[in-house]
């Protein structure tokens, strides 16, 4: 059957709901298909606070992951003794060792100074760049229109990763043109309100954990962040009846653009 001819036959509210099904049907189970995945993070420590399990997950079972990191992190502190350009080197180092817990082999950095990231064509373009190389079949990032939201870096990191996203494909987008385009499949951003994809990552909790934990300098010995990160899993775990669940808004490509049912899919 049809789409126009299955809407026809339904009422507003029946229709609306059979659309969007069909919609999220596209999105379902992303992780389990994908080979290649890229992770586009404001700062060092974004990934592995809001998707650690399922980059833990995707690594155990062979998926490539690769974690580009738009800014160095040196404003990450309240102590007015820590030096911008040392903190930055030290959350270096932190993602590092972070990433190898989690089996992440790859690390690129783009060194743009924290709280100074702009939507800038620059970035877009680098990005597209980045996407051709790697040719990943999902992107992972902030979900840029998470309401409440003030820190421009996580606003920009989403925007930029989903134009990017979304330019790639097109041949004559972007001034890497000895590159082949890539179509990515799906974004999949976190902290997100509205989320529709949920990973169970109850046999990776604890590699996420200790990963989280070697950023030293933005958790220290602080046992809060622990048992906020087992609250917020445990919650979004409820809505597939596991321990310890991920939460994503996974959206593709056709979804991120003219797309009035995006919100709702
Ligand atoms: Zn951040």
């Amino acid at each position: 059957m049809g789409l126009e001819e299955l809407i026809s036959r339904l009422d507003y509210e029946e229709a609306r709901r059979a659309l969007l099904e069909e919609m999220r049907s596209e999105a379902k189970g992303v992780f389990d298909k994908a080979r290649r995945v890229m992770c586009v993070q404001p700062h060092p420590d974004d990934t592995d606070v809001a998707a650690g399990g399922t980059v833990a997950k995707l690594a155990a079972r062979g998926v490539e992951v690769v974690y580009v990191t738009l800014t160095d992190g040196r404003l990450g502190t309240v102590d007015p003794r820590v030096q911008p350009e040392e903190l930055a080197e030290k959350r270096r180092r932190e993602q590092e060792e972070a990433a190898g817990i989690l089996g992440v082999k790859e690390l690129i950095w783009l060194g743009v100074k924290d709280g100074e990231l702009q939507p800038t064509l620059e970035l877009r373009w680098k990005l597209v760049e980045l996407i051709r190389e790697f040719k990943p079949d999902v992107i992972v990032t902030p979900d840029p229109w998470l309401t409440y939201e003030a820190h421009p870096d996580h606003r920009n990191t989403g925007i930029l990763a989903s134009e990017a996203a979304f330019f790639a494909p097109l041949p004559h987008a972007a001034p890497c043109e000895r590159l082949q385009p890539h179509f990515v499949r799906y974004v999949a951003y976190y902290w997100t309100r509205s989320p529709n994809e949920f990973v169970d990552v109850s046999d990776h909790i604890e590699t996420k954990l200790k990963a989280v934990k070697a950023h030293k300098s933005q958790f220290g010995e602080n046992p809060v962040i622990e048992d906020i990160l087992r609250a917020y899993m445990r919650l979004a775990g409820k809505s597939i009846g596991v321990n310890y669940a991920e939460a994503f808004k996974v959206l593709t490509p056709f979804h991120l653009h003219c797309n009035v049912f995006a919100e709702d899919v």
